[in-house]
């Protein structure tokens, strides 16, 4: 792998090429603040909230969500000029105006100093991330998401707004939200996902009686790994 050499801040670090800057900046201890990112899953810079300034040495610098831009030879980063802090205070302002009451999104916005959003409050609890759909892709595999429509219209959603038949019930989606919003609850032998209108019955232990996972998730792993019938019949505390 070839190291290349790039200053972050003014200060000179080494970083394998190709590695994204957010990464390496992480990595030196630079504080970057995230709201799409989640290293289980590849970045795709919607947020915007990383945003650095870069330069190569020929006196022009622009600003590039870090997430998704590789380290490069030569390269000069600055995490918190002025223009950075201008681009993550919008973001934090139009997220402020999206879901006004989530903390992690008011946490945010104190911390940059947005008082009052100069946008109409939308009163959403979606910030349109997309790390769900990344995740349901691309980590469980299973493909149930994806964000449908443009502009203002635009949603994460299930096919349709339909019962996906290729979800699972496994949560992660509801594991990485950053805005706690898809809605998953366990209830009685139930699993609910209020925002993909969606609704699985578990499994329960044949020992204890305690529910295990959704019986659709357990039937899927189960197929996919080709295990015994009866291989999630007993949760894992009972088992030993
Ligand atoms: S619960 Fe469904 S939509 Fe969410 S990650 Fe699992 S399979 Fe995908
Ligand atoms: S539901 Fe959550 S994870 Fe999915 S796009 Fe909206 S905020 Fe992001």
């Amino acid at each position: 792998m070839t190291t290349v050499s790039l200053k972050i801040n003014g200060h000179p670090f080494q970083a394998s090429e190709g590695d994204m800057l957010l990464k390496v900046c992480r990595d030196n201890g630079f504080d970057i603040p995230t709201m799409c990112y989640n290293e289980a899953v590849e970045p795709d810079g919607r947020c915007r909230l990383c945003s650095v300034e870069v330069s190569e040495g020929r006196g022009r610098s622009r600003v590039v969500v870090s997430c998704n831009y590789p380290a490069r030879e030569g390269l000069e980063v600055q995490t918190h000029s002025p223009r950075v802090m201008a681009v993550r205070k919008l973001v934090i302002e139009l997220l402020a105006a999206r879901c006004p009451t989530k903390p992690q999104v008011t946490g945010f916005a104190k911390r940059f100093g947005v008082a009052k959003p100069r946008y109409k409050p939308l009163d959403d609890v979606c910030i349109l991330c997309g790390l769900c759909a990344r995740v349901c892709d691309q980590v469980v595999g299973v493909h149930a998401l994806s964000l449908v429509n443009r502009g203002s219209t635009k949603w994460a959603s299930t096919p349709f707004f339909e019962a996906s038949k290729d979800c699972i019930g496994c949560g992660t989606c509801n594991y990485v939200c950053p805005t706690d919003c898809i809605g998953m609850e366990d209830v009685g032998d139930k699993r609910v996902f209020k925002k993909w209108n969606t609704e699985f019955t578990m499994k329960k232990c044949k020992v204890c009686g305690n529910n295990i996972a959704p019986e659709y998730q357990l039937e899927y792993i189960r197929k996919k790994w080709n295990l015994p019938a009866d291989h999630f019949d007993v949760c894992t505390t009972c088992r030993v």
